[in-house]
C-alpha cells in the first residue's frame, strides 16, 4: 500500500486513531487527526503528535478540506455512515479502519476472535495456548494494544491473535484471517443499528475474504453463527456445548471431546479446568479448536487450559469472607452475559445475591 504523500484524514483520536496518525506519519502521509471534541480535551498523546506532517483539528471538519483528502482511517466509535467517510468514499477516495491499515503490514498468519461475549477470554487463552505450544505469538487488538503497533515485530513466523469488534469489523475491506472463530451473535450495540441483523453482518464480514485453505470456527449452538456455517469458503469447524457433533468439538457429559474424520479425542475435562460456567466450556471449546487448526499439540493445550485463570473483571474470584464467595463480573455489560454468569453460579449450592449498577 503506498503511503509517501497521501493525504489522509483520521477521524477519532482515541487509542486507534492515535496509533493510526503516528503509523501513516512515520511513513510519509501527510495526516489530519481529527475529533469532535475540543483539543485540549484530547490526550496528552494524542496533542503531542502535532508537527510537520500531522495537524490536529476538533469540532466540525471545514467542508472544502474533504476534496483533498485521499484516505481516510476512520475509528471504530464513529459510524461509517459519517458524511466525511461518505464524501471521500464517493471521491473514489479510501475509507478504512485501523485494522485493515494494519492487515496490509501485517506479516505472519492471523487468528481473530469475534463474538458478542467471550471474546476477551477466547482471544487471552488462544494467545496462552499458542505461546505455550512454542508458536511466536502476539495478542492484541480491541483487547489493547491497536494491532497497528504489532505490524513492528511480526516475522513471518508470528501468528497475530486478535480481538475485534463488530465496529472494527465494518470498515475491514482485504483482511483475511488464516483462523477466525466467532463464539456467538447476541443483540448488542442496538444504538448503533438499526436491525440485529445489521449487528450479525458486521459480524459476518469476518468471514468474507477467507478462502478454502483458511478455517472457521463456529458456535452450534447459536443460531445465527450455524446458519452462517453452510455458507463459507472457508473450512467450517463447529463446536457445541449442548450436542454431540459428526465432526468438530463438543461437551459429552465432562469431557470436552474432539471428532474428526471418525477418530474421537477427549481433549480434557471440566475437571481439569478453574474457569466456570457452561459459557466458558464455549470459550475454551473455540480457543481448543482455534489451537488444534494453527497446530498446538493436544497435551500443551490441555495444560493450558487447567492453568488458565478467568481474565480479571470476568466471573473472577475475588475473596471468601466468612462463607461468602465474591465474584467479579463487571464485564458483563449486556443481558445475554450477565444470564451466563448467573448460570454459572447456579451450579453451586447456596443464595445467589446479585449487585448490579
Ligand atoms: P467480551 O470481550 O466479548 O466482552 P469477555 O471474555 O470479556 O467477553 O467476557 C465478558 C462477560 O461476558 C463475562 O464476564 C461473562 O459474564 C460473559 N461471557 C463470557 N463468555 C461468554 C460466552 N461464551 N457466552 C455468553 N457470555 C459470556
Amino acid at each position: 500500500m503506498e503511503i509517501i504523500g497521501r493525504k489522509t484524514l483520521v477521524l477519532g483520536a482515541g487509542k486507534s486513531g492515535i496509533a493510526s496518525a503516528k503509523f501513516l506519519a512515520e511513513r510519509g502521509a501527510v495526516v489530519a487527526l481529527h475529533d469532535k471534541k475540543p483539543i485540549e480535551n484530547w490526550s496528552d498523546e494524542a496533542r503531542s503528535l502535532k508537527n510537520e506532517k500531522v495537524g490536529l483539528l476538533d469540532g466540525q471538519i471545514p467542508s472544502w478540506l474533504l476534496d483533498q483528502i485521499d484516505l481516510v482511517v476512520i475509528s471504530p466509535g464513529i459510524p461509517t455512515n459519517t458524511i466525511p467517510a461518505r464524501y471521500v468514499d464517493r471521491k473514489d477516495g479510501e475509507v478504512i479502519g485501523e485494522v485493515e491499515l494494519a492487515y496490509r503490514f501485517l506479516k505472519g498468519r492471523i487468528v481473530e476472535i469475534t463474538g458478542s461475549n467471550g471474546k476477551t477470554t477466547t482471544t487471552t487463552l488462544i494467545g496462552e495456548i499458542l505461546k505455550n505450544a512454542g508458536i511466536e505469538t502476539q495478542v492484541g487488538g480491541n483487547i489493547g494494544t491497536p494491532l497497528l503497533s504489532l505490524t513492528e515485530k511480526a516475522t513471518d513466523a508470528t501468528w497475530t491473535v486478535a480481538e475485534l469488534s463488530s465496529f472494527q469489523l465494518e470498515t475491514i475491506r482485504e483482511f483475511r484471517p488464516n483462523v477466525a472463530v466467532c463464539t456467538n451473535v447476541t443483540p448488542n450495540h442496538m444504538d448503533r443499528y438499526d436491525f440485529f441483523s445489521d449487528y450479525a453482518a458486521a459480524k459476518h464480514r469476518l468471514f468474507m475474504n477467507q478462502t478454502a485453505e483458511d478455517v472457521a470456527i463456529l458456535n452450534a449452538d447459536d443460531e445465527t453463527t450455524a446458519a452462517w456455517a453452510s455458507g463459507l469458503r472457508a473450512h467450517v469447524v463447529l463446536f457445541s456445548v449442548r450436542k454431540e457433533l459428526d465432526e468438530g468439538l463438543f461437551l459429552r457429559g465432562r469431557e470436552l471431546v474432539c471428532r474428526a474424520n471418525g477418530k474421537e479425542k477427549i481433549l480434557t475435562t471440566r475437571d481439569r479446568m478453574t474457569l466456570r460456567g457452561i459459557h466458558n466450556i464455549q470459550n475454551v471449546l473455540a480457543s481448543l479448536a482455534a489451537g488444534l487448526a494453527c497446530g498446538a499439540s493436544p497435551d500443551s493445550m490441555r495444560e493450558t487450559v487447567r492453568n488458565f485463570k478467568a481474565v480479571e473483571h470476568r466471573l473472577e474470584f475475588v475473596a471468601d469472607v466468612r462463607g461468602v464467595k465474591f465474584y467479579n463480573d463487571s464485564k458483563a455489560t449486556s443481558v445475554d452475559a450477565t444470564l451466563k454468569a448467573l448460570e454459572a453460579l447456579s451450579e453451586d449450592d447456596g443464595e445467589i445475591i446479585l449487585i448490579l449498577g
